[in-house]
């Protein structure tokens, strides 16, 4: 499958007529070959959505136009779900399950964001007999989305979906390790009636591909989700032009299970928050805090579904966890898990493999627990992203409280506990962009999404999604002259 970047509604090679591999994480194999942009073909993406937006049909088109289009879109990715589900699943090794939520999601994401483009408004502030002041909202102008690999498509639509109804043209740079979903993105526009040049896709390297977005004058605004390194990186390359950024970046979130919680359920949620997706969730909740009384039960029950998880192929109907999404990410997790060992943290899980012939080169990790782990060690500090659970004793709520507050990011937290004012005391003195109460990990299109601290700026999802796709001007009328 040899990919094409979507330029001015038109599939072009990179002009130098360079590709990569993609591989496909279940067997190492390369599943697709993608155009290896430059500057110039990023540039050529910024042109066409610059005239997009400037003189283009996409701003003086109707909202309610604009709603029709996106709205269409929801349908169409409906019709195309099982392909995309499938595509979804081997580009980015997650299993078949886990995909078809992502795409569900996909669709509705569409659908509310079309929903919102005919509800965005402003207000009409008081500012005294003489005069009235109006206060408009307007599209930010060209946002520059640049995505990860751990929901391609997701994380990617997230971003388009708003910044569309706000009426921004846009270019959308996917990760290179998962270009292939991202690429349906215009294929499922253009068919619901989305003009040229309003969305432009190119793939490529960060250095390469993405930066030219960063620096690019003709740039509003750049929403940008991965790594907390990245990130800082955005955030001072886009400070020469003064770029609006929306980060959403690393988090080593808090899962802290209460003696009195509903045990069972507290146990298999505290591990399919940190096993789901193969532990590759910014939210992950890699940190578990566990009361003293209920420690050793809890960690026997822990390793008990670690150890029933089945991994293997991604399209496999029986694989609960698949493989990471490259040989690179498989390294570094090792890496970590041959840090905590080295640090002193017990390991409580088996170190097994894959047995199936077929993904002998595939990039799987099993699923880890460590116990006993200290709250400064480097596997509780830093972001693994991958399936690996660092479990924690304590003794009280203000212990635990600090504990959980004690690290750079704050994107999320759980907590399991019957005791709803206890729930709620410790919701709020947690320092995270969101806080489930025995529950982990949904992230629901409606409600907003992002980071405290080191995790990100501003908010993703729900209206706030909108918000950071728009410039708020202010209309001062004098009505006495
Ligand atoms: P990860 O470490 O999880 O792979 P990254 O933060 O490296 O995540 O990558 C997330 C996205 O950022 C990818 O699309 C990648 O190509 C892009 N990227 C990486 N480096 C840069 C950079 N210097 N400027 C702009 N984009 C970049």
């Amino acid at each position: 499958m040899d990919l094409q970047n979507y330029v001015n509604g038109k599939w072009v090679d990179a002009r130098d007529g360079s590709r990569f591999d993609v591989f496909e994480p279940a067997t190492g194999e390369v599943l697709a070959t993608a155009p290896d942009s430059k500057p110039a073909d990023v540039d050529a993406a910024i042109d066409a959505a610059r005239a997009a937006f400037d003189t283009g049909p996409w701003a003086t088109m109707s909202e309610r136009d604009r709603a029709r289009i996106l709205l269409r879109a929801a349908e169409i990715a409906r019709r195309e779900h099982d392909r995309l589900v499938e595509m979804e699943s081997r580009d980015s090794g997650k299993p078949l399950e886990e995909a078809k939520h992502d795409i569900d999601e996909v669709a509705f994401m569409f659908e509310y964001y079309g929903g919102w483009a005919t509800k965005i408004h402003g207000d009409i502030p008081p500012v005294g007999p003489g005069a009235m002041s109006l206060v408009v909202k307007e599209p930010v102008g060209v946002a520059a989305m640049i995505t990860p690999w751990n929901y391609p498509m997701l994380m990617a639509v997230q971003k388009v979906a708003p910044a569309l109804a706000a009426g921004c043209t846009a270019i959308l740079k996917p990760a290179e390790q998962t270009p292939l979903t991202a690429l349906e993105i215009p294929k499922i526009l253009e068919e619901a009636g989305l003009p040229p040049g309003v969305l432009n896709v190119v793939t490529g390297f960060g250095e390469t591909a993405g930066h030219p977005l960063v620096v690019s004058p003709k740039v509003d605004k750049v929403g940008f989700t991965g790594s907390l390194e990245v990130g800082k990186l955005i955030m001072k390359n886009g400070a020469d032009t003064l770029k609006r950024v929306t980060l959403e970046l690393g988090g080593k979130s808090p899962n802290i299970v209460f003696a009195d919680a509903d045990f069972e359920h507290a146990i298999q949620g505290t591990c399919d928050g940190i096993f789901g997706n193969q532990g590759e969730i910014c939210s992950a909740g890699s940190r578990v805090f566990v009361e003293r009384s209920v420690y050793n039960d809890a960690l026997e029950q822990m390793v008990a579904v670690a150890q029933a998880i089945t991994m293997g192929g991604s399209l496999e109907p029986d694989t609960t966890m698949g493989p990471l999404v490259s040989k690179e990410q498989q390294e570094r997790v090792l890496s970590y898990i041959a840090a905590g060992k080295a640090e002193g943290a017990r390991l409580a899980t088996t170190e097994r493999t894959v047995t199936d012939e077929r993904y002998r080169n595939g990039y799987f990790v099993p699923p880890t627990i460590f116990a006993d782990v200290n709250n400064n060690m480097k596997i509780a500090r830093e972001e693994i992203f991958g399936p690996v659970m660092s479990v924690i004793p304590f003794d009280d709520v203000d212990e635990v409280t600090r504990l959980a507050n004690d690290t750079n990011f704050g994107l999320a937290a759980a907590i399991w506990t019957r005791d709803i004012g206890k729930a709620l005391r410790t919701a709020k003195a947690i320092r995270a962009g969101t806080v489930w109460i025995n529950d982990s990990q949904p992230a629901p299109t409606e409600a907003p999404w992002g980071g405290y601290k080191e995790s990100g700026i501003g908010r993703e999802l729900g209206p706030h999604g909108i918000e950071d796709y728009l410039e708020t001007k202010h209309i001062y009328i004098n009505i006495e002259r």
